[in-house]
């Protein structure tokens, strides 16, 4: 029977539940247990899919095609464990799923309550991802704060798990801030006691304090915060700012974190072997250069819109010993006299997914751009339909030629809605989703990249590349790199005559680990490595002397 940790957040968001919950599968899979991850939303979206990216961040997508919260790709890269449509959960799924089952009858005339037909619900979507595919432990982070209305279902319905389970099978964790007074110099850890009156408010007494800090603690904060939260002293946990995300693993480690687990749920396993993670941040903390990729989007500002973008971009430096570093462009701002300027500079380019015809032009010119002065280039689904559209305006000359998303009448609809999406009206889950298997062709750089012929690949789109066009693409030299298994939809285009051109109508970011960098994202970092190199060697030319650096430093 599997045993349940609960991770639950106070005070305020944004304290890394998410990561500190992936660092313990991180840490219980290396002891060789076999770990499922879920994530609790409280919120009354189905899913996340609907929500804008300012709002929400990124949508990860599953294997299994969910548009789930982005903690699920945390997950995936913590614990190298696959996500599935029951790792997340949210006030809207059970509203949903309760309602439709008493139109059905179901119910056989009670009246449906919150406790206990929602919590039941919620509980029955925990033990469902135990019993999926059976594991040793379940992992379940309930987002959101203690106190907040909307999360008080999900820890009422975790509150009963002991009751089916036994208290024994159950650990609760509880992740709380620790102000640092700097008028005062102090380190306040009243914000945590009362954090954990509120668990005690709805009957749950954690077992285990994670406490996050910008400051060190020691001893005498540690024993003042057991006394008054009731949690022995070796399972309160310090949460402190490190310099590299990855390293929180490590930190929790060092502490012991895994091994007061295993006591407590009385879990028996072998030692704890990171050597692989450890292998990676020594990779990390062992480069010296940096290549720099100019990433033109709309969602710029906020980091959690591009986030499996930006992991897969790193891992893509891992495994090339060079740090990334983005230069992130508004494509909005991108006009003709300023694409140069813009994009001079860079090592490489990526256009990221999105919707929507706003900004589209200036990515349509950078993809220009990067194809017209070869400089790596790398198109994420919209990146991808950018680049085809930029390739049948200015190498075959259609002029007008468009995606039926930001011009419904263009002449020439050489991206377009997909067959199967003709019908559909409801915007929610409704895109083609998930994995679907490509067929790569032969010396392309995918096939070189991925060194396979078939690989499998998530997706999150509604138009593709129209067939009508394809023959006169291909002619005028435009590379066909991957098609679906049956040949019906174009998976992967490349440019001739081009170091690295390649746009994709899949998502590889949501595949890429940190242990193990997406062949795509490695191959096109590497590419930006050699581009990088020929520029200062011309740059060395030009100026008739040595270059400012012999690559670009870490800033
Ligand atoms: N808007 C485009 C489509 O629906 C691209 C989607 C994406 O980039 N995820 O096909």
């Amino acid at each position: 029977m599997a045993k349940f940790i609960f991770t639950t957040g106070g005070v305020v968001s944004s304290l890394g539940k998410g990561i500190a919950s992936a660092s313990i599968g991180t840490l219980l899979k290396a002891r060789g247990l076999k770990i499922a991850m879920q994530k609790c939303d409280p919120y009354i979206n189905v899913d996340p899919g609907t929500m804008s990216p300012f709002q929400h961040g990124e949508v990860y997508v599953t294997d299994d095609g969910a548009e789930t919260d982005l903690d699920l790709g945390h997950y995936e890269r913590y614990t190298g464990t696959t996500t599935n449509s029951d790792s997340n959960v949210t006030t809207g799924q059970v509203y949903h799923s309760v309602i439709s089952k008493e139109r059905r009858g179901d119910y056989l005339g009670a009246t449906v309550q919150v406790i206990p037909h929602i919590t039941d619900e919620i509980k029955s979507c925990i033990y469902r991802l135990a019993e999926r595919d059976p594991v040793d432990v379940v992992i379940v982070e309930i987002g959101g704060t203690v106190g907040d209305i909307e999360s008080q279902p999900f820890l009422e319905a975790i509150r009963q798990v002991p009751n089916d389970v036994g208290r024994e099978n159950v650990l609760y964790l509880h992740l709380a801030l620790m102000p640092y007074l700097k008028a005062s110099e102090e380190l306040k850890t009243k914000t945590v006691q009362h954090s954990m009156r509120a668990m005690r408010d709805i009957g749950i007494q954690p077992d285990m304090l994670l406490c996050r800090s910008e400051v060190d603690f020691d001893e005498p904060v540690i024993q003042k915060i057991s006394l008054f939260c009731n949690v022995r002293p070796e399972d309160v946990f310090k949460s402190l700012d490190v310099d590299e995300i990855l390293k929180v693993p490590l930190a929790l480690g060092e502490q012991g974190m895994d091994t007061r687990i295993c006591a407590k749920l009385g879990l028996e396993t072998g030692p704890c072997d990171l050597t692989k993670w450890k292998a990676m941040i020594r990779g990390i903390e062992s480069m010296k250069d940096a290549v720099r990729i100019g990433v033109v989007g709309k969602y710029l500002d906020l980091n959690d819109a591009y986030k499996s973008i930006f992991e897969s971009l790193r891992h893509g430096g891992f495994g090339n010993n060079v740090h990334v570093e983005l230069l992130k462009i508004d494509s909005e701002k991108v006009t003709t006299s300023n694409v140069k300027n813009r994009l001079a500079d860079v090592d490489g380019i990526l256009i990221p997914g999105g919707f929507g015809n706003r900004g589209v032009e200036g990515k349509i010119l950078a993809a220009h751009y990067a194809r017209t002065n070869k400089i790596p280039y790398f198109g994420i689904c919209l990146g991808m339909q950018c680049a085809l559209i930029e390739y049948a305006r200015n190498v075959c000359g259609l002029k007008k030629a468009n995606s039926t998303e930001f011009d419904s009448g263009t002449e020439h609809p050489v991206v377009d809605l997909l067959a199967t999406q003709r019908s559909i009206s409801n915007l929610g889950g409704t895109m083609r989703l998930g994995k679907y298997v490509c067929r790569l062709t032969k010396g392309t750089r995918a096939q070189i990249a991925y060194g396979e012929n078939l690989i499998t690949e998530r997706h999150r789109h509604r138009y593709e590349v129209n067939n009508k066009y394809r023959e006169q693409l291909a002619e005028a030299g435009l590379i066909l790199a991957g098609l679906t298994d049956d040949g019906a939809l174009v998976e992967i285009i490349e440019a001739p005559d081009h170091p690295w051109y390649l746009g994709c109508q899949f998502h590889p970011e949501f595949k890429s680990r940190p242990t193990d960098p997406h062949p795509l994202f490695r191959d096109f970092i590497a590419a930006a490595k050699t581009y990088q190199h020929q520029r200062l060697g011309e740059e060395k030319k030009t100026a008739g002397k040595a270059p400012k650096t012999g690559g670009r430093k870490k800033s």
